[in-house]
């Protein structure tokens, strides 16, 4: 079933899509007159709707039913990533925003060999791309890309000393099981994980992240490439707190 994401106002009977959803519809799943299509509207809203008109640059669908729908897990993971070289930022974007995180923040480490980025943007795309694929009733928000310190500043959304928020560093050269983590830390609402860059973090940046009341987790004994922890350490915790369990 075809699937796009599109705010709509209260009620629509018809509706005019154009540009980049336009494109998709007309050009990569070469939709025809008479085919249905699922609009979500990012606030838990499905419309099923029927094509009734095509031209090179709008697709004119008409309503037929609407209907609640949330497949976003409960727990709002928050993934800080240290910034990865390549195209490894746009696998672990594409992965994390298919296992339900709500939330990417690029971080410059001591140890990022990249230091700044203009793909804030192509990393928005991707996670717009990949959560109509997946289904998912949000978008994950991308955010610019920050200085690790900032996440542990006394009044960061994300410190855990605020009682809002569990943070978890993931770090290679110690750190406590996940299934013990579980235990110790109960419910979770809301969770930041922070995983570094290739090089990994210092002993003073994990250090800093305890100080801010992170915990330190371990994926195992094996050091894992960037990639694969970040990715991994999201299916985990979307296992033992959020909807994967
Ligand atoms: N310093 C490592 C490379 C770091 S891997 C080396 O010597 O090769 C990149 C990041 O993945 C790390 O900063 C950490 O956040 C995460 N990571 C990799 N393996 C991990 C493990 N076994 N446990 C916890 N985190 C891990």
């Amino acid at each position: 079933m075809p699937r796009i994401f599109l705010p709509l106002g209260e009620n629509p009977r018809i509706v005019h899509i154009a540009g980049e959803n336009a494109r998709y519809l007309l050009t990569v799943l070469r939709c025809r007159e008479g085919e249905e299509l699922e609009i979500l509207d990012g606030r838990g809203l499905c419309y099923s709707t029927k094509i009734v008109s095509l031209t090179r640059k709008e697709v004119i669908a008409e309503v037929s039913g609407v209907t609640p729908r949330n497949t976003e897990s409960g727990i709002n993971l928050i993934l800080a990533q240290g910034l990865l070289k390549g195209e490894k930022m746009d696998l672990v974007v594409q992965k994390t925003t298919e296992l339900g995180v709500k939330e990417i923040i690029p971080v410059v480490t001591e140890r990022s060999q990249v230091r700044e980025t203009r793909k804030t943007g192509r990393w928005k795309k991707i996670a717009s791309d990949a959560s109509r694929q997946c289904g998912r009733t949000a978008i994950p928000v991308i955010r610019e890309p920050v200085p690790y310190h900032s996440l542990f500043s006394v009044n960061s959304e994300y410190n855990p000393c605020l009682g809002k928020c569990k943070g978890l560093l993931f770090w290679e050269e110690r750190g406590m099981k996940m299934k013990e983590l579980r235990d110790r830390l109960g419910e979770c609402m809301t969770m930041i994980i922070a995983v570094g860059p290739e090089g990994g973090f210092t002993e003073a940046e994990a250090k800093l992240a305890e100080s801010g009341g992170f915990l330190i987790a371990s994926l195992g004994n094996r050091i894992l490439r960037a990639e694969t922890a970040a990715i991994s350490a999201t299916a985990i915790v979307q296992l033992l707190f959020g909807d994967l369990g």
